[in-house]
């Protein structure tokens, strides 16, 4: 029974409680814009300035080839790693932070922080950051929880930590088997959004804020993850949205009061 005695106890007990509350706890735990268990960067301080983000590698399949297309377009980004693809890796996850890029923790192993408890939350990000140290000589000051779960406790261990959360704004699904089209059409939302905020006027005014997308260059079930259609879907996306005004800057660079809450 030690896995369900380390499972969430808010978890647990939600079968005893009243079911508004239980999905309040839901809400705080997965949705993109709740500061329930901790403060979350959640948006990009600037309407032109799009925070480019990659969850789930290093993967020596794929992000070789998306540093390149970020350079051909003059793109910064933040890479949010797994320890456990670090370490196989070292040499990969240095070259991301070498070609101007920012580092991220993602956890050790990828699990869902809403079922771990302290200890085990700690750990995995502990790990993770371990990894990062020894193959570039850093430590991250970003973590984003896996699959966006959170628990009651996890904004305290990233603080202790010396991180900070972060969430996104448009989360297209690039995982899913779907076609380059989809993907493409799943984008689209980031160039409506520039093009609205370098027409204002019309209607309600709009708020001063811009997108942090969240991509992925690898596959946390297995290594080498296929994800030849994210790179396809930023071939045809980035050209456009560099002409619509946008410039794509790191989590850092994004970040500022305006976007933290
Ligand atoms: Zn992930």
């Amino acid at each position: 029974m030690a896995k369900y005695q380390s499972m969430n106890p808010w978890l647990i007990a939600a079968p005893a409680v009243a079911a508004g509350f239980a999905s309040f706890t839901a809400y705080g735990a997965v949705h993109a814009r709740a500061q329930l268990f901790g403060p979350t960067l959640v948006y990009s301080n600037q309407p032109d300035k799009l925070a480019l983000t990659f969850d789930d590698g290093p993967n020596p399949a794929i992000t070789p080839k998306l540093l390149d297309l970020l350079d051909r377009h003059q793109a910064k980004a933040t890479f949010f790693l797994i320890g456990k693809y670090v370490r196989p890796f070292p040499a990969l996850a240095k070259e991301i932070a070498a070609r101007g890029h920012l580092l991220g923790n993602h956890t050790d192993s990828h699990p869902n922080l809403f079922f771990c408890g302290p200890a085990e939350t700690r750990d995995e990000l502990r790990r993770c950051t371990d990894a990062i140290h020894q193959a570039a000589w850093l430590e991250p000051r970003w973590f984003r929880p896996p699959f966006g779960f959170r628990s009651p406790w996890l904004g305290e261990i990233v603080a202790r930590q010396r991180m900070q959360t972060v969430m996104w704004t448009l989360i297209p699904g690039d995982w899913r088997a779907k076609s380059l089209d989809w993907l493409i059409a799943r984008m689209q939302p980031i160039a409506d959004h520039a093009r609205k905020q370098a027409s204002p006027g019309t209607g309600a005014r709009t708020p001063l804020r811009g997108e942090i997308l969240c991509l992925h260059d690898g596959d946390f079930r297995q290594p080498g993850g296929d994800r030849t259609r994210t790179l396809a879907a930023l071939e045809f996306w980035l050209p456009r949205w560099r002409d619509a005004g946008l410039e794509f800057v790191t989590i850092t660079q994004a970040a500022g009061k305006a976007g933290e809450a």
